[in-house]
């Protein structure tokens, strides 16, 4: 949220005109200048890094329901999407899946199979740019806006739900969904699916899944695509229940409210 960010740059000049009073004659004066630039760059760093610390936007974590909800970031992809799509199916599971805009268009067929099973899309920008923290506010929105675009045809209702590509948030992201009243959603369980190792992603998934959790997955990625029937067979037997179509329907009407 934004106050974090306006208390640190506040605590970083009040402290910094103390210490240029206090210490003006001093030989340490430039160290504690140092010292009062650093700690604020490290909490901006952080505020930027981890959605979790909601320092330029809230957030959301955690279902309010306590069933565990799955999101599936990145895809469509030809392959492992039709994959992860029928071992939902199979179990009667729904998911989020925040696509990217290009994609859409390289794979109609599959992004209309997502749709047509009754998952729910959530915004991931057109490009997916790995660079998508370093533009400025009328450049995120375009991402934004391209991606509602690509999906209209697709989808009658426009997605009131983003993840920012790669996880990071700054001030003119904050802006340009404040703008278009849109929420993040995050995860509480960050599968680290990109790991390769399937074991360890299995058991670190059935470890950390809770009521209520939030995951964190790639439909784009062979490992998820392994492991997601037996993830949530052993999720299941530890009283796991997943979302389907009413309770995320119940969800994105609550952040909504
Ligand atoms: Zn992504």
């Amino acid at each position: 949220m934004k106050w974090k960010h306006r208390l640190n740059i506040l605590v970083a000049l009040s402290t910094l005109l103390i210490v240029l009073v206090v210490f003006w004659n001093s030989p340490y004066l430039w160290l504690w200048i140092a010292y009062i630039f650093s700690n604020f760059l490290l909490i901006l760093v952080f505020g930027i890094v981890f959605l979790r610390f909601q320092y330029f936007y809230p957030t959301i974590f955690r279902n309010i329901g306590k069933e565990v909800i799955l999101t599936f970031d990145d895809g469509p992809d030809p392959e492992l999407t039709p994959r992860i799509l029928d071992v939902l199916k199979k179990h009667g599971i729904h998911a989020i899946f925040f696509v990217i805009g290009r994609k859409v268009q390289e794979h109609p067929e599959i992004f209309q199979r997502i749709i047509a099973e009754g998952h729910t899309i959530g915004n991931h920008t057109q490009n997916h740019s790995l660079f998508f923290a370093m533009l400025n506010t009328e450049k995120v929105g375009k991402e934004i806006d391209s991606f509602s675009e690509t999906i209209k045809p697709f989808l009658s209702e426009k997605p009131t739900i983003f993840r920012p590509p790669i996880g990071y948030t700054n001030p003119k992201i904050a802006r340009a969904l404040k703008r278009r009243r849109m929420k993040i959603i995050a995860w509480s369980v960050r599968s680290y699916d990109s790991f390769k190792n399937k074991e360890a992603l299995l058991d670190r998934l059935v470890k950390y899944t809770r009521n209520s959790s939030i995951v964190l997955l790639h439909d784009n990625l062979v490992q998820t695509a392994d492991i997601l029937e037996e993830y949530i067979l052993q999720a299941k037997a530890n009283g796991i229940i997943f979302a389907n179509q009413e309770h995320l329907k119940k969800f994105i009407h609550e952040i909504n409210k």
